[in-house]
């Protein structure tokens, strides 16, 4: 049970205010969550952590001298925008690269990547590795599937020691992948965990019952057993973990960081028992421990569980997890206090000046605003609708989120086009505010279709019907390039794939660009709505899968109506110019 809220949705960003009111001698606030407020040397690499908010000290507290250089904040359980990720990586920058680090889920590996391929195009080189400890969550084989869980500290921290030490971009990488290579976790909980304001928690655990390897958002266990003694659940994590030593280890003296980790509502004295027995075991187990962690280090609001996470050194490994650290929730060791820094904060794109398009990109500029007028009406009309097809099987927030998205688009497409913007910085103007404020998967993905069709528009001149159909060839692709969903997952490419191979077809085939989208859009509408036939293999809904069989995707229905739409509006300015 959360108790204490002012306005629910602002509950993240007041927590944020809070914590760095009472951490500045480490943390400040800048665009996209918190960075060092030391002063770090030029050169070296900057460790850029985050995901969404409710995991506390992961991942604000978790910034400081001796770990990350910046954290990127989400929203409650939310992933952070590609926009936050990459302004803390150019606020943190100090000229030697960035490293990026986080918990393996889909949302957060979207906008990562995202700003991942920006800071690069950029010239910033910018690296990741995430984090996949958690081992109830996918088999061996499918390592890469894991989640992360309070590995994500080990991986850190090595990373963060290793830039400090001096080492390069490359060598970064490739320690911090060793680390999360040898960092396994294995979890248990006893109640889910409630958000601010909700009226109920996320999932329940029978009452005397304990859930074997569920995931922090309340992703769905492996099995369920009776509460154990206390004895018993040690047990049980010790057996889980020494079932899969990583390669290379070898058991006989290994030596090992155990992190017994509270999810948000066990007690300290309730772990320590449990931790009592787990060193017996490890010990009896020939293996040695090292500097062992009993506390809270990645939470799930007030989720009472708790994990166990086994880290087996090597030489290089343990000389940089010596190493001390000063962060607002982790203190090791003593560190020499940097200075304070002023901390030089990177404007927003939104905040930077626009270059005036040439006046026929002026005219087609107008054209965009309308298209986002038309996205926003039509989004509006339909919001409850898509709010209640994604609660089938997902969260029940696409209805809102595309609206946030997509009035946060025309705001920002309007204010373009009134200083001048030419199409191609108008809409990706639009594009950044959409997945900047949308949130959710879907709102990520939009960001990546309209700046890819932004692309192909240009700032002068009208581009003409093939541009346009290479810029949503290019939008699909990059759809698919993050999300990695194929036809027949049941998400939006559904309706993508069929809406782009009919429109390049038409245009290839002499049709106008008014005729090629409107049977395009048709061939939209009839994928999306046959996604109701097929199981979800992507994303939150496949967790739920079989609730959603009956119901089309949400994400394809919006996407179907909105490409309609927009074709009813080049039909009705097709037709003034005939006319004009
Ligand atoms: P979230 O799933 O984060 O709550 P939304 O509810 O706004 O985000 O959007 C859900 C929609 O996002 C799904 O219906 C689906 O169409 C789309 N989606 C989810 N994951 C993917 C993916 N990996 N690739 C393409 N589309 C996806
Ligand atoms: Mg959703």
């Amino acid at each position: 049970m959360t108790r204490l809220w002012n306005e629910p949705a602002d509950f993240a960003d007041e927590m944020i205010d809070g914590f760095v009111a009472a951490n500045a001698r480490s943390v400040r606030r800048v665009t996209g969550g918190v960075v060092r407020s030391t002063v770090v040397p030029e050169g070296q690499v900057a460790v850029v952590v985050g995901g969404g908010s409710g995991h506390y000290p992961a991942f604000g507290g978790l910034v400081g001298q001796g770990l990350a250089h910046g954290a990127a904040m989400g929203n409650l359980f939310a992933s952070p925008s590609t926009q936050q990720v990459y302004a803390i990586a150019k606020t943190v920058d100090r000229g030697a690269g960035v490293f990026l680090s986080y918990g393996n889920y889909a949302g957060d590996v979207l906008n990562f990547d995202a700003a991942q391929d920006r800071l690069n195009a950029e010239g910033i080189r910018t690296q990741t590795v995430t984090v996949t400890d958690d081992v109830a969550s996918a088999s061996l084989a499918e390592k890469h599937k894991r989640r992360g869980i309070a590995g994500d500290l080990t991986v850190f921290r090595t990373a963060a020691a290793a830039a400090e030490a001096g080492y390069d971009l490359d060598e970064v990488t490739r320690v911090a992948a060793l680390a999360n290579e040898r960092t396994r976790s294995f979890g248990v909980a006893f109640t889910g965990c409630t958000l601010p304001g909700a009226p109920a928690p996320l999932f329940t655990v029978p009452a005397g019952r304990m859930a074997i390897g569920l995931g922090i958002h309340g992703e769905p266990g492996i099995d369920e057993t009776d509460i154990p003694t206390a004895d018993g659940l040690a047990e049980l994590l010790v057996d889980r973990l020494l079932a899969e030593i990583p390669d290379g280890v070898d058991v006989a003296g290994a030596r090992v960081v155990p992190i017994l980790n509270g999810l948000g509502a066990l007690k300290y004295e309730e772990m320590f028992v449990v931790y009592r027995r787990i060193a017996q075991l490890l010990e009896a187990a020939g293996l040695v421990l090292v500097d062992p962690h009993v506390g809270e280090y990645c939470t799930s609001f007030d989720m009472a569980g708790t994990s166990l996470t086994l880290f087996w050194l090597d030489d290089e490994l343990e000389r940089l997890w010596e190493t001390p650290v000063d962060a607002p929730a982790y203190r090791r060791g003593s560190v020499v206090p940097a200075a304070q820094a002023d901390v030089v904060e990177v404007a927003a794109e939104t905040d930077t000046e626009i270059t005036p398009g040439d006046a026929a990109s002026q005219g087609v500029a107008q054209t965009v605003r309308q298209a986002l007028q038309v996205l926003v009406d039509t989004v509006d009309t339909h919001v409850d609708e898509l709010g209640r097809i994604d609660a089938i099987a997902g969260d029940g927030d696409h209805g809102i989120g595309m609206q946030r998205g997509s009035h946060a688009a025309l705001d920002a497409g309007i204010r373009a086009v009134d200083a001048g913007a030419g199409a191609q910085t108008a809409l990706a103007r639009a594009a950044d505010a959409w997945s900047d404020r949308a949130g959710g998967t879907s709102g990520a993905l939009w960001g990546v279709i309209l700046r890819a069709v932004a692309a192909r528009l240009g700032d002068a001149g009208r581009p003409d019907a093939a541009a346009v159909a290479a810029g949503v060839d290019a939008a699909v692709r990059g759809v698919q390039s993050y999300g990695k969903a194929e036809v027949g997952d049941k998400t939006m490419v559904d309706a993508l794939v069929p809406f782009t191979t009919t429109l390049t077809d038409a245009v290839d085939g002499g049709a106008t660009l008014v005729a090629a989208w409107t049977t395009a859009a048709d061939a939209a509408t009839r994928a999306a709505a046959a996604t109701a036939d097929l199981l979800p293999k992507m994303g939150r809904a496949r967790t739920h899968g079989e609730h959603a069989v009956g119901t089309p995707d949400p994400g394809a229905t919006s996407f179907a109506l909105i490409v309609t739409a927009l074709g009813e509006l080049l039909a009705d300015t097709s037709n003034d110019k005939d006319n004009s």
